[in-house]
């Protein structure tokens, strides 16, 4: 069991730092009041090198470029603490200024990192709910932040736009965190702590902001540094944490698609943009119609396509067998229905199989139910290889299996039949490690004026019939005048 200590001894300096920075607010130099602040961000890049190095993560790319960005985030609160202290004048954006910017890219570069590791593929409900999160966020920081801070006309282009990039900047983060959380992967101390961080961080640069704007110019303010402070000591005790191993790691279930927090969650993003609008209006300030209009009607496109998805994925469980991932038998049902009423509109020939493996229950009862699983997976997968792509294929039982096939004479049945069985019983199943022989029994019929009764009734009893004469072979229905010929 490694031990977290690293990371404890790490968070006991963070906040000694923070009661040192308190404690020396006032004190006569500038630079001796910040000194606690400077060796907290100084240290963490060091830190989470450390934890890279101590535990060794699988992919260390994510934290590497996380203690890169803290080196120019230091170098960046170096240059403004030298700033302060000169009070030199810089023309916007500040050479301190590129140094933060550079550390927001980095840390979203990381982040983009950590997601694709954590969340293989696209996770496009995920996507959309923390695009709809990010969609309020932005509208939020828009109307309350980007615009009283650009809303100066006295301020030059440049100064107006390097203000406006760190809301534009805490945004781009606020999505990927929200779609850090939302998407799969391992929960944990590790999770927790980064989420700690950006929120404290995204939280303290607001404040920062609504500051500036409410006093009209930057502020250097202790209570602030000590929360940033925090959110430093926070990074660095995610990196310190022996969960770093695994904070890459897809989970093997993924996070519920609907869960009631993720609900509340999207609940309270959709009804910000009218509150806010209802709250314009109470205080007889402006309207902003057209952003508000235009957010709530992104958001009512977003919910709309997340309904859509959450349809069809209840759609795909309900007509798939879990454990063959082939149709289930209420799919067969439906569509045998369908097909039986077109083909008797067409005058087409329609077929079914019935396929059942041979001594199933010997393979149960000597190898267990797990291999006989296997088996009925591997089963399952020769047939779909072998069959004609868009043939229906269903579980229709236990271990015995169903495949329809729409415009078909019993000729073409036959060679299809005689496919799939020779497909089954071609080479040996691995199931768990054994090889085992599986052969199957085919029933075959292909019917004129079908109906789903007649149809399984005849392909039932031909199965039968290929069980009692010494099974492994396909065995078609003798239906007199019903027989679809050649033709
Ligand atoms: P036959 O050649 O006459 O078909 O012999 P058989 O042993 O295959 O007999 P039958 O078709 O009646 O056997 C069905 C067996 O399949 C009984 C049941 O225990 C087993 N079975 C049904 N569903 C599953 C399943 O999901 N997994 C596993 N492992 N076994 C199953
Ligand atoms: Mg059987
Ligand atoms: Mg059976």
């Amino acid at each position: 069991m490694p031990s977290a200590r690293p990371g404890i001894v790490w968070l006991i300096t963070v906040t000694a730092c923070v009661v040192l920075r308190v404690l020396l607010s006032d004190a006569d130099s500038y630079l001796i009041a910040v000194a606690p602040y400077m060796v907290v961000s100084i240290a963490t890049p060091t830190m989470i090198w450390y934890g890279i190095r101590r535990y060794r993560p699988a992919h260390r790319a994510g934290w590497h470029l996380l203690a890169a960005g803290q080196v120019f985030y230091a170098a960046a609160d170096s240059l403004t603490v030298a700033d302060d202290w000169l009070s030199g004048e810089f023309l916007e954006p500040t050479p301190a200024d590129l140094l933060y910017f550079t550390y927001y890219l980095l840390v979203v570069g990381a982040i983009l990192l950590f997601i694709r590791r954590r969340t293989p593929g696209w996770d496009l409900p995920s996507a959309i709910d923390a695009l709809v999160v990010a969609i309020s966020a932005g509208l939020l920081s828009w109307i309350y932040v980007i615009e009283p801070l650009t809303a100066d006309s006295e301020l030059p282009l440049n100064a107006k736009l390097t203000q406006s990039a760190y809301p534009v900047l805490d945004l781009m983060l606020l999505i990927l965190a929200v779609r850090l959380v939302m998407g799969a992967g391992t929960r944990g101390p590790v999770l927790y702590l980064v989420l700690s961080s950006l929120t404290l961080m995204l939280g303290v640069d607001t404040a920062y902001a609504a500051t500036a704007i409410a006093e009209g110019g930057a502020v250097v303010e202790a209570s602030l540094d000590t929360l940033w402070m925090l959110s430093l000591g926070l990074i660095g005790g995610a990196a310190l944490h022996p969960g770093i191993r695994r904070f890459d790691q897809r989970t093997d279930s993924a996070v519920p698609d609907a869960s009631p927090i993720r609900l509340a969650v999207l609940a309270v993003a959709v009804l910000i943009a009218p509150v806010v609008q209802f709250i314009q209006w109470l205080r007889g300030e402006p309207v902003s119609v057209p952003l508000i209009s235009g957010a709530c009607a992104v958001m009512f496109l977003l919910v709309l396509a997340r309904m859509a998805g959450l349809v069809a994925a209840q759609r795909r469980a309900a007509i798939t067998d879990g454990l063959t991932g082939l149709r289930t038998r209420r799919h067969l049902t439906e569509v045998l229905a369908l097909e039986c009423r077109r083909a008797t509109r067409i005058g087409h020939g329609l077929g079914l199989l019935m396929i059942d493996v041979d001594h199933f229950k010997r393979i149960n009862d000597s190898h267990g139910h797990p291999a006989g699983d296997a088996v009925l997976c591997e089963v399952s997968r020769r047939l779909l290889t072998a069959a004609r792509a868009g043939t229906v294929i269903a579980r229709y039982g236990g271990e015995e299996f169903a495949v329809l096939a729409p415009h078909t004479t019993a000729g073409d049945l036959l060679v299809l039949a005689e496919r799939l069985r020779s497909a089954t019983a071609g080479l040996p199943v691995d199931a768990g490690g054994t090889l085992l022989s599986v052969t199957v029994s085919v029933g075959a019929a292909a019917l004129i004026a079908p109906t789903p009764e007649t149809l399984l009734d005849a392909a039932d009893r031909a199965l039968y019939e290929a069980k009692a004469t010494g099974r492994d072979r396909v065995v078609l229905a003798a239906t007199g005048a019903g027989i679809a010929a050649e033709r």
